[in-house]
């Protein structure tokens, strides 16, 4: 046979929230190029290291490719009747016993809009339960509490083109030089250009290099680092006042409590000298069009959501949201399509667009449409899910594309409530420290190889093809969900992922003018989108904010420790996070050439804490906490700030997340995974 001409296939990058729109050349039905798209709307011509060359997975041999079920504690290979007979055996079973709440799925970003919005229908109206849940659990599920309550809508309120506009940038917990690569060099360029630039972030990150202030908060400070900076902003009358007496509701309430937060106060909990935050106050105050951009740095706290709230707090006194007079508030998402993963409605108390599973009117728009009573009490959050397991109340747990072994904060107890429950379920693409505790393992495409849409961190819907098939026996996580379906005598509708996405915008008005056709020619469409004649909204709140009064809520919400504290036993503060080579557990970007640019796993440490501890650059260490064990190789670095720590999550064998603790945001249940005090002990 001839070889196939080479075929170009438009798709949209799979590793960060960016969404950048990438070319992939294919020649008989394997990947040789990865291109970023000129036209695409966000990345413009560009992509980073690991959308343009992280595709070495796609072949890998360790890729599944057939259904795997455990038999004698071994997973052996079986058909995908035989495997999908044991799953639907096995749910109907758990919600016999248990009832449908015994019962509970956890999706995730790998997976579409489609498959998302599937899954949750499935959970709904199959099993009866709003046990569904996704990985925003574990990174931004404090924005969309902190967003809306402040807000009104979960998403960020600008667009990135908007950010990019700004005369001041406030880059706050976020590395985006190696997070989000493409956002990282666009902010860049902006301030190369002449724009202001704060940072605030306890590590020197990229961008802090060209920062014109660096604010290094001790990790878990960050609620008081912002009222410190709103009390500047209130002090010397920096504050937008026909704004906060027209659009905005909690001023007297912030005043008061921002009486106490002076500047000196809030540098001797913080560590910021006084004289930076007033620096930083007054160019953020001062700016014409100032923008916050912000990460997990912000929301991966016990109080992250009184972070976010805090932080917004400050474009609302300078009245730089919603206005021509800033560019608002916007989280950087870390995931492709952890956005969307939230939208579609895989959340415990949400459905579809956000509306709540306890609203009555918001429950009868979607039984018209899925032809069902709704269950009407909000379902398990994902740790609740694992305290559930270990109490033997969940019966069965189905997990989607997330290796939670190897990502959950405190992973020998998420290890152990897998153990404990009785079927557990992985779809994956390779065998994973998840898939290793499954009793069953379902081999999936991946973002390369399947159809829908993902949306991006300034809420950006864009289309998603294949590029190449799924190797072997591997499906969608669209067609295993409708398979599934079907075997437990149940049809979803909705056939294709077009028509998923389509039968959304009915449950959801606020996506009804989103479609797959339109996707195609126009390339990239923000929600909210109600009318698929009229483009959708980048800038929100123009006119008022979608709180039910209509105005920002300024929250006026006290600096609260966090949960771990260094003492004599563990002395340093670790925080982890992402670096530039690599996606979250690495699955995908280990199996390729971007190992070669980055691995091993590595603790950084200022060469203060190395004499200190007597640990030399390159030496093996154990990393131990309160919680677990790690090992890692010592690297001696002045980007992280004397008394902390810094590593990465994506090398799953150094044992990394059985560190973190279980402390989590009080008001959404995100991991506090930015602080946990640790000790070092070398050889
Ligand atoms: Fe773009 Fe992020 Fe993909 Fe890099 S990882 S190519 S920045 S979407």
């Amino acid at each position: 046979t001839s070889a196939q001409r080479p075929t170009a296939t438009r798709t949209t990058c799979g590793y960060c929230g960016v969404g950048c729109a990438l070319d992939v050349i294919t020649s008989d039905h394997e990947v040789t190029a990865v291109l970023p798209a000129r036209d695409g709307p966000v990345n413009q011509g560009h992509a980073c290291v690991k959308g343009r060359f992280a595709h070495g997975y796609l072949t890998s041999p360790e890729r599944l490719t057939r259904p795997l079920v455990r038999r004698d504690s071994r997973l052996e290979p079986v058909g995908w009747d035989e495997a999908l007979g044991q799953v639907a055996r096995g749910l109907r079973e758990a919600k016999d016993t248990g009832g449908p709440d015994a019962v509970a799925v956890i999706s995730s970003a790998r997976a579409t809009n489609e498959e998302n919005y599937l899954v949750q229908k499935f959970m709904r109206v199959v099993i009866g339960t709003n046990n569904v849940d996704n990985c925003s659990r574990l990174c931004h599920s404090p924005s969309a509490a902190g967003l809306t309550a402040s807000f009104g809508l979960s998403g960020g309120t600008d667009s990135f083109d908007d950010v990019e506009r700004s005369d001041c940038l406030l880059v706050v917990g976020a590395n985006p030089v190696e997070a989000h690569p493409v956002v990282g060099a666009r902010l860049l360029r902006r301030v190369l250009g002449g724009a202001k630039l704060v940072v605030a972030d306890p590590r020197a990150v990229g961008l802090a290099l060209h920062a014109d202030v660096h604010l290094r908060p001790r990790p878990g400070t960050n609620v008081a680092l912002f009222h410190g900076l709103a009390h500047i902003l209130l002090a010397e009358g920096l504050t937008d006042e026909e704004f906060l007496r027209e659009r905005a509701t909690g001023l007297p309430e912030l005043v008061e409590l921002l009486d106490d937060y002076p500047p000196d106060r809030v540098a001797h909990i913080t560590g910021v000298p006084a004289a930076d935050l007033v620096a930083a106050a007054r160019l953020y105050g001062r700016a014409r069009r100032p923008a916050i951009v912000y990460g997990l740095g912000v929301t991966e706290h016990l109080h992250g959501t009184d972070g976010v709230r805090s932080l917004a707090n400050l474009a609302i006194l300078r009245g730089a949201v919603g206005t021509d007079r800033g560019h608002g508030v916007n989280p950087l998402r870390g995931q492709n399509n952890v956005q969307g993963a939230s939208d579609m409605g895989a959340l415990p108390d949400l459905l579809p667009g956000y509306g709540k599973v306890t609203d009555p009117a918001v429950r009868s728009r979607a039984e018209a449409v899925w032809g069902v009573r709704l269950p009407e009490r909000p379902g398990m959050r994902i740790p609740d899910m694992f305290a559930a397991a270990r109490a033997g109340e969940l019966r069965a747990l189905w997990v989607i594309g997330e290796d939670v072994c190897a990502t959950d904060p405190d992973a020998n107890r998420v290890a152990e409530a897998l153990d404990t429950c009785p079927l557990v379920v992985s779809n994956e693409l390779f065998l994973s420290e998840t898939a290793l505790h499954a009793d069953v393992v379902l081999p999936v495409a991946s973002w390369m190889e399947k159809d829908g849409t993902f949306v991006n961190f300034d809420r950006r819907f864009q289309r998603v093809r294949p590029a190449v098939p799924a190797p072997g026996q591997a499906r969608s996580d669209f067609d295993v969900v409708h398979a599934l379906a079907a075997l437990m005598g149940a049809d979803l509708g909705c056939s294709t992922p077009g028509d998923a996405l389509a039968e959304c915008g009915r449950v959801a008005p606020v996506f009804a003018g989103l479609s797959h056709e339109r996707l195609d020619r126009e390339g990239a469409v923000p929600w909210p989108c109600p009318d698929p004649g009229r483009p959708g909204q980048a800038k929100l709140y123009q006119e008022r904010f979608a709180t039910p009064d209509g105005r920002a809520h300024l929250a006026a919400a006290p600096y609260l420790p966090p949960g771990e504290t260094p003492d004599d036993d563990y002395p340093l503060v670790l925080v982890t996070g992402r670096r530039w080579a690599h996606y979250n557990s690495g699955s995908m970007t280990r199996r390729g050439g971007n190992l070669a640019l980055d691995p091993v796993d590595v603790l950084d440490l200022h060469p203060d804490d190395a004499v200190r501890y007597g640990v030399r650059d390159g030496e093996q260490i154990t990393v131990a906490s309160r919680h677990g064990q790690a090992r890692l190789i010592a690297k001696v670095s002045e980007q992280t700030a004397p008394g902390q720590a810094f590593c990465s999550f994506h090398f799953p064998a150094s044992g990394v997340n059985r560190l973190t603790s279980d402390h989590a945001d009080t008001v959404t249940s995100c991991p506090e995974y930015k602080v946990t005090a640790v000790r070092l002990t070398t050889g």
